[in-house]
């Protein structure tokens, strides 16, 4: 991976350009003059207004506007109130700063005008790195990939997750290793995204003990962005199974928060498919110690204080019969048979905060 003129670090990645490094958010607009655009429409949250503003401000003239409604799981009418204010500015690029939902409206925005995207990611959430969209009409939940969809430009600068207060780095940590994991046993893995789960997996082991510890660390943020980009890059590569879907029905169907529910099922649903799975689980085992993959993820979450209990999110007991209905109506593949009773039991165990079954 070479370094820059300007001390950040560049790594190619086929038709993505990544680019790590404290302070990169501030070449947003000189990424954009290499994509050969002028006028960007900048996103962001609200909750993230302010962040916004300053990177828009440092952009100048290239910062043609800021629109800071993005919202969880991509609402189609919040796309159209951004697509209109993109036509109406004239834009020609979007700049998206924040995390999976900020990167979701720039992704559903570029497949209505197939527009250039600079992400400034600011969670580990890791969709700057796919073709993946997801967005919600009239309550449903839709998820295409298109390539259109993909990110050109990624900065990922260490200072941007600084704010991430430190339950949902934690959570949002977990998200990301829940990538990777699914990725070791999917059917269609290869040697390179073995690889990149392993790293992305590793950095967060190491990583997030260390920012848990000292939130302020810019290298310990900074070696928890590499896996970041590793995670999403492997979500974007290779199909995912029962820990996803789980996730995208309790999501779709009960609300439930994205990172909080990743960091909650990921140890019972990597116990599950250990059952069938153990040996390309393996790595998980290397990584975190002992024998079980879903124990050790478990222990692993409970050591940094995450959320271990659905119902802690909200979600009442008499809703697990419908949520395990949801999630076992249409097949889909696993590594480990997916029956309607042992994912009631599953549930059951990530409703009250069990030990994973094994
Ligand atoms: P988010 O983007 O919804 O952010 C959650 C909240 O945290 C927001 O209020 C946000 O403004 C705030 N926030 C984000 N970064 C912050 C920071 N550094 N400091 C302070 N506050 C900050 O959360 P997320 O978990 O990153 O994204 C979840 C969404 O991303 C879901 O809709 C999920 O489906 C989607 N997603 C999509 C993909 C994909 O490939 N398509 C991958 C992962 C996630």
């Amino acid at each position: 991976m070479p370094d820059s003129a300007a001390g950040h670090q560049v790594a190619a990645d086929g038709p993505v350009r990544v680019v790590f490094g404290p302070g990169v958010r501030e070449t947003a607009a000189d990424e954009m003059r290499r994509l050969g655009a002028t006028r960007a429409l900048v996103l962001t949250t609200p909750q993230q207004e302010a962040e916004g503003r300053e990177i828009a401000d440092r952009m100048g003239t290239r910062a043609a506007g800021l629109f800071t409604a993005a919202a969880m799981h991509t609402p189609v009418e919040v796309t159209e109130d951004a697509l209109d204010r993109l036509r109406a500015l004239g834009a020609d690029c979007i700049v998206a700063i924040g995390g999976g939902s900020t990167t979701g409206l720039g992704k559903a925005l570029a497949y209505r005008t197939d527009l250039p995207q600079v992400v400034i990611p600011t969670t580990y959430a890791g969709s700057e790195a796919t073709p993946i969209l997801g967005q919600t009409e009239d309550g449903v939940k839709t998820t295409l990939s298109d390539p259109k969809v993909l990110p050109e430009t990624i900065l990922y600068d260490p200072e941007m997750v600084l704010t991430l207060p430190v339950a949902m780095t934690v959570t949002s940590g977990l998200n990301a290793m829940a990538h990777a994991a699914e990725a070791l046993y999917s059917p269609d893995r290869t040697d390179e995204s073995d690889r990149l789960a392993v790293e992305g997996l590793q950095a967060f082991v190491t990583g997030l003990p260390a920012v848990v510890a000292a939130p302020g660390d810019v290298a310990a943020r900074a070696a928890t962005q590499r896996g970041a980009w590793a995670c999403g890059t492997v979500l974007g590569r290779v199909g995912m199974a029962l820990h996803h879907k789980l996730c995208h029905t309790l999501g779709g169907a009960f609300g439930l928060p994205h990172a909080e529910t990743h960091a909650i099922i990921l140890p019972h649903a990597i116990a599950y498919n250990a059952r069938s799975a153990a040996a390309e689980l393996r790595p998980i085992c290397t990584l975190l110690g002992g024998e079980q993959a879903g124990p050790a993820l478990h222990r692993f979450a409970a050591g940094l204080g995450a959320p271990l209990a659905l119902r802690d999110l909200g979600l009442e007991e008499a809703d697990l019969d419908r949520a395990a209905d949801l999630a076992t109506t249409k097949p889909y593949p696993n590594p480990h048979p997916v029956t309607r009773g042992d994912i009631r039991a599953l549930l059951q165990a990530a409703w009250a905060g069990d030990e994973p079954i094994r």
